[in-house]
């Protein structure tokens, strides 16, 4: 299942969708009977594994011709507004690590742990909306592909081998990073939670349908030229040990999202570096779930 989450023009508050071929499925339309049906995703997650299954038999009842055309509707992160921040990796695969380091002069080093930081929730934006990029705050805007998983089973101390059982689904995530602001502050939070600055979606595709987590391809293209192009089978930490780590002492809950990490070729990494500008438009794409589409735009 694809579940997306979309406004017709008339909507004042966006819909649930299912995404099959090229039309969008609008939940709220299914013969729900006396259901009390999510109207969210973030809904349908925390109802849990019962009423993922009720929903998918639902959408499987109606016909093809059911639902909106996708290119009529408007696009929204799958979860606009995730309950707290969405949680990150930092140099997670090794290429990127290195490329990092150069670009700041330092040493090398490959964490034996991973490096968990997040993004604020006011940052998440829709799979097609312009970045706001804003001159008086940051002059180094970059961009990163990255896996985003979203946890479908609430746990702590989950252990590695049941870890991927706690995965509803995958999504793509455009971690954008201000890379002035990353060194300013001493601190990346900053930096990486402007508004606008963690595009996601198109959709979330569930865990059984998307499959192995670490063989799909990750891929970014600058104004059509590709940037990013590299196997999530390189992940330092793979997406069952992130989560084994990040749920020691912690409970993750279902809806939350892990921006599970960045490969190489990053603007910074760059030489000489290369930093976004107003009207450049980024193509941020998973293997398996789709591609983003976001223009930078700047704002006064
Ligand atoms: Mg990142």
């Amino acid at each position: 299942m694809k579940y997306a989450t979309f406004s017709l023009p008339s909507d004042v508050v966006p819909r649930l969708g299912v995404v099959r071929d090229d039309r969008i499925v609008d939940t709220a339309m299914l013969p729900l009977g006396t259901w009390r049906a999510p109207t969210t995703l973030l809904d349908l997650i925390q109802q849990g594994p019962e009423a993922w299954q009720r929903m998918s038999q639902l959408v499987n009842q109606v016909g093809s011709t059911t639902g909106h055309p996708i290119n009529g509707v408007r696009w929204h992160a799958p979860i606009p507004r995730p309950s707290k921040n969405v949680f990150c990796l930092g140099r997670n695969y090794v290429a990127h690590a290195e490329e990092a380091a150069r670009a700041r002069g330092q040493e090398v080093k490959i964490p034996s742990i991973p490096v968990i930081f997040t993004k604020a929730p006011t940052s998440v934006a829709g799979p097609f909306d312009d970045i706001p990029l804003d001159r008086s705050v940051t002059q180094q805007v970059d961009w990163e592909v990255e896996l985003g998983a979203v946890i479908g089973k609430t746990g702590r101390n989950i252990s590695k081998a049941n870890a991927l059982q706690h995965v509803f689904g995958y999504t793509v995530i455009n971690d954008v990073s201000a890379r002035d602001l990353q060194q300013q502050h001493m601190q990346w939070f900053k930096g990486k939670s402007l508004d606008g600055f963690c595009p996601m979606g198109p959709y979330v595709v569930t865990a059984d349908e998307f499959g192995d987590p670490q063989s799909k391809q990750l891929q970014l293209r600058v104004n059509g030229v590709t940037k990013q192009d590299a196997s999530t089978s390189k992940m330092i930490f793979p997406v069952d040990v992130i989560i084994e780590w990040l749920s020691k002492g912690l409970t993750l809950e279902a809806g939350d999202i892990i921006a599970t990490g960045t490969p190489e070729g990053v603007g910074m990494g760059r030489t000489p570096q290369e930093f976004l500008v107003d009207g450049d438009v980024l193509e941020t794409e998973v293997e398996g779930i789709g591609t983003l589409r976001n223009r930078i735009m700047d704002i006064k």
